[in-house]
């Protein structure tokens, strides 16, 4: 953990405030700037939001140039994002399905009251397992927090997950295998800029998160692993494209070339690690031209990619979802971790390994309370001490708390099936594109007796959903979120929410209430909400007990964990960087990870020989369900597209710009031909933002990885062919009965 004895280098990042530019539940005076963080990625890069004077006045957002993580960049996402607060089609009325199958306005009251009767009725009828509850890593910390809550404790199920399972989860299990903790960059992002060389496995920042290459590009030797030669492939000093599915292989050859060139930092391997010898034994058989054959990277360039670390006086590895989203991923980025550590990075001031988290609240998401494993404070579900603490929080028993339930994929799969979940209740997460095997995900959907949706557009999943219930925007709430190196932000009010709309938090407290629960406890002020979270938190290895809204608003740098001082000592200043005297292991040792290259769970074979990977792009988000609003971004990237190496498609009879079917065992994508001549000739590439036909997940298949239970997203073997009759290729949903 932090060393309180390492002050200096672990001093924080000082900033100016980033006050509120209102009291909290009022929006800010007319037309004055609101200092706030993009609602995107979990760069969170800071920006100040011009509201306008009046609703018809345009929204202005601008970088925000104290903020020292985007240091006054933003990407087209950022700069374009207030236009998702006036959406054309923004949900402004509750809307419950009818008798007919249509959804109609409704009331707050009157559709509050069909889903607290329909959950009363199906907890009641299948037991409290019957109903499911799926958040979003891009929920602030207090919705976060709240939702764990609501369904452990109004609910009583053990039926919770998060679309962030399908995003870091890998990470996060090797993270805690290796250091005992989980927290995305343990170090400030600036750190970057100082470095001789960075690692990116499975990255792509200079088009996900661009203000970060200002940090990347100020570094000296950037070494990138990608099967697709990126945007910032082509920035770096060297460029490892292996075959998709192979990087575990790479990551091993990497340290079997540290090993047998007397790289190891011996005496850091000595002091600070144990179970070398076990990672060894496997490293010990990958060998660089057995590397070069299975993953098609030169054996000179792997010598080289080790020989600018470890000749490095300061150097980082850093991983991605391009590592994490594989049936191995854990393994993945586990063998990534053991080269660093072996190379003695890890804890060291100046060096490190760290993994790049994707969503907006990617890291504050998995810390309290809305993974199927877990409670406030990153504490486990399963642990006693964890379950006493936080139920005395909460004002229940501790063994009134069910225990852990199914993973996202598990769980999504089991909707309406005999035993699984006949009602869910969706927050901030659009699962009919993002899941994998989407088509299968939206026929479970069809299958169940109630779906509701709280969202701020009429996203896919809403569109299917028996209830859908508008909430409130980035710019129209008050909360915290917590970005990929851990620090804690706060998020303000610039404006108020439209009519009709409201928070999440009054929606499920307002839930909880009908369900019989005391109002007391479930608040909807997220001050309220996040002064509980602190308390939950605290002691916990994601402690946020020192944390204030008062504290940020002043322009405080606050990484966790930051612990509440004894009455009359000065207020801890957080841990901007970890680890730098011991790892959270009780010994306070990282531990290598004994692991083993194994094959994707799909095979190439004369049907399908190709492989897709998918991934994002420069202009959308994720689903895509906010950015696909944007019109600047939609004239930019308007629809799915399959990218493909001019051989590949000149053999499957496909030109620049033609729409093709790309086939896998699990279904089929429309997507628009583009060229890519540094592509590898086996490998596609669908972004996963586009609806309906264009939905890359219609492609991916649920394998998951045993640890993280990651789904595989980035290895499907697949065909590509020309599109000549036009078809279905994935089922309208079912007509809904009503909710009522
Ligand atoms: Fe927003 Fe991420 Fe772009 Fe920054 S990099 S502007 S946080 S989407």
């Amino acid at each position: 953990m932090g060393s309180g004895s390492s002050r200096a280098p672990n001093s924080p990042t000082p900033h100016p405030p980033s006050g509120p530019g209102a009291a909290d539940g009022a929006a800010a005076a007319p037309g004055a700037a609101v200092a706030t963080h993009c609602p995107y990625c979990a760069l969170q890069c800071g920006t100040r939001l011009h509201p306008g004077a009046g609703p018809e006045e345009p929204l202005r957002v601008e970088p925000d140039a104290g903020f020292p993580v985007n240091r006054g960049g933003l990407c087209q996402k950022g700069w374009t994002a207030p236009a998702v607060l006036r959406a054309p089609d923004r949900l402004r009325t509750p809307l419950v399905r009818g008798r007919d199958g249509l959804l109609a306005p409704a009331g707050w009251d009157t559709a509050l009251d069909a889903v607290a009767a329909r959950l009363a009725e199906i907890r009641a009828a299948h037991g409290p397992d019957a109903v499911a509850v799926f958040g979003g890593g891009g929920l602030t910390n207090e919705k976060a927090y709240l939702l764990g809550k609501f369904a452990r404790v109004a609910l009583g199920t053990r039926m919770i997950d998060y679309n962030g399972r399908f995003c870091m989860s890998s990470a996060a299990a090797a993270g805690i295998a290796a250091f005992g903790l989980d927290r995305g960059l343990p170090f400030p992002v600036t750190d970057l800029g100082e470095a001789d060389t960075v690692l990116l496995a499975g990255a792509n920042p200079a088009e996900t998160m661009p203000p970060l290459m200002r940090h990347l590009n100020k570094a000296g030797a950037l070494v990138v692993v990608d099967p697709r030669r990126t945007a910032t492939a082509e920035r770096a000093a060297l460029h490892l494209a292996p075959a998709p599915g192979t990087d575990l292989a790479l990551a091993l050859g990497l340290l079997h070339i540290a090993v047998t060139e007397g790289l190891v930092d011996e005496e850091y391997v000595r002091a600070r690690t144990a179970g070398f010898d076990a990672a060894w034994r496997h490293a010990a058989g990958w060998w660089p031209e057995r590397v070069e054959l299975v993953t098609g990277v030169p054996a000179d360039a792997q010598r080289e990619a080790v020989r600018l670390l470890s000749g490095a006086r300061r150097a980082y590895v850093l991983t991605g979802r391009g590592a994490e989203q594989h049936s191995k991923g854990t393994d993945t980025v586990a063998a990534f971790v053991n080269v660093a550590l072996a190379l003695g990075l890890p804890g060291r001031p100046g060096s490190g390994y760290g993994c790049l988290t994707g969503q907006g609240n990617g890291q504050g998401g998995r810390e309290h309370g809305q993974k199927a494993d877990q409670l406030p404070g990153y504490r486990h579900l399963t642990d006693p001490a964890a379950r006493a603490h936080v139920a005395e929080v909460w004002g229940v028993a501790p063994e009134s708390l069910p225990g852990p339930g199914l993973s996202a994929a598990e769980l999504l799969d089991a909707l309406g099936t005999a035993g699984g979940p006949r009602a869910l209740l969706v927050f901030g997460s659009n699962p009919v594109v993002s899941a994998p095997d989407a088509a299968r995900v939206q026929r479970r959907l069809a299958e169940l007796d109630l779906l509701v949706v709280a969202d701020f557009v009429p996203s896919e999943t809403a569109t299917m959903a028996d209830v859908v219930l508008p909430v409130t925007q980035w710019a129209e709430e008050e909360g915290t979120l917590t970005n990929l190196e851990g620090r804690v932000l706060r998020r303000h009010r610039a404006l108020s929410p439209p009519e009709g709309v409201r928070d999440d938090l009054a929606v499920l407290r307002e839930l909880a209430v009908r369900l019989g629960e005391p109002p007391d406890r479930f608040p909807a002020d997220p001050r309220r909400v996040f002064d509980e979270l602190r308390r939950a938190s605290r002691g916990g290895p994601a402690d946020y007990s020192g944390i204030s809204y008062a504290r940020l608003d002043a322009g405080e740098a606050l990484h966790w964990p930051c612990p509440e001082a004894p009455d009359g000592a000065a207020p801890h200043p957080g841990t901007p960087r970890l680890f730098l005297d011991r790892f959270a292991h009780e010994d306070g040792r990282a531990r290598f990870q004994d692991v083993d290259h194994r094959e994707p769970a799909d095979a190439r074979d004369d049907r399908f020989p190709l492989w897709a990977t998918t991934g994002r792009q420069l202009q959308h988000y994720q689903s895509g369900a906010q950015t696909r609003r944007v019109p600047e971004l939609v004239r930019a990237a308007p629809e799915a597209t399959v990218e493909l190496h001019p051989d590949t498609a000149a053999r499957a009879g496909l030109a620049e710009g033609e729409l093709a079917r790309v086939r896998s065992a699990r279904g089929a994508v429309l997507a628009r031909v583009r060229l890519v001549a540094t592509l590898r000739t086996d490998t596609v590439f669908l972004p996963f933002h586009f609806p309906g036909h264009g939905r890359a997940n219609l492609l991916t298949g649920t394998a998951l990885d045993p640890r993280s239970r990651m789904p595989e997203f980035k290895v499907s073997a697949v065909r590509v062919e020309p599109v000549e009759v036009l078809e279905t290729a994935v089922p309208e949903p079912a007509v809904r009965s009503a909710a009522g």
